[in-house]
C-alpha cells in the first residue's frame, strides 16, 4: 500500500464520482449520454451534443494510443520536485477518438515514448483509497 503523498489528490464531484470510483476498482469507467450515445469527456451534467442530462457509465478497455505528450523538467507543485523528469502524455482511447485523457505512462524511459504507441490503462495508489489512471506500453 502506498504511503500518504503530498500530491493534490482528486476530488470526485457529483459527475466524476463514478469515474474515480471506477478508477479504485481498476476499471476505466467513461461517461456516455444515455440519448445520443457520445462519450462525455471530462465528465458533466449535460451532454454537449444534445442537452440530455441523462448518463451510463460504460467500462473501457483501457486501450489507447499516445496521442501527444510532453516532458515535464520543471515541477509545478513541491511534491514534484523529486520526480522531474516525468512525462505528462495525452491518450486517446480506442473507444473514441474525442476520449483524449491527461496522464503519465510509466514502465518506459522517457525517451522512448512515440506518438502512436499503443498504451493499455494500469491503476496507480497515490495513497490509500485513492488510485489514478495511468498508462503503460502495450
Ligand atoms: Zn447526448
Amino acid at each position: 500500500m502506498a504511503a500518504p503523498s503530498n500530491f493534490p489528490v482528486p476530488i470526485p464531484d457529483f459527475d466524476a464520482e463514478e469515474f474515480w470510483a471506477g478508477c479504485n476498482r481498476g476499471e476505466l469507467m467513461m461517461q456516455r449520454c444515455a440519448e445520443c450515445k457520445r462519450f462525455r469527456w471530462l465528465p458533466r451534467s449535460m451532454c454537449p451534443f444534445c442537452n440530455s442530462l441523462e448518463r451510463e457509465w460504460i467500462k473501457a478497455s483501457g486501450r489507447g494510443k499516445v496521442y501527444s505528450y510532453t516532458i515535464v523538467t520543471h515541477p509545478v507543485h513541491p511534491a514534484a520536485v523529486s520526480r522531474v523528469p516525468y512525462n505528462v502524455v495525452q491518450v486517446q482511447l480506442q473507444e473514441d477518438p474525442d476520449l483524449i485523457l491527461v496522464t503519465n505512462l510509466v514502465g518506459i524511459a522517457n525517451d522512448a515514448i512515440r506518438i502512436g504507441m499503443p498504451v493499455q490503462a494500469v491503476f496507480e495508489e497515490l495513497e490509500p483509497g485513492v488510485k489514478l489512471p495511468k498508462f503503460k506500453p502495450a
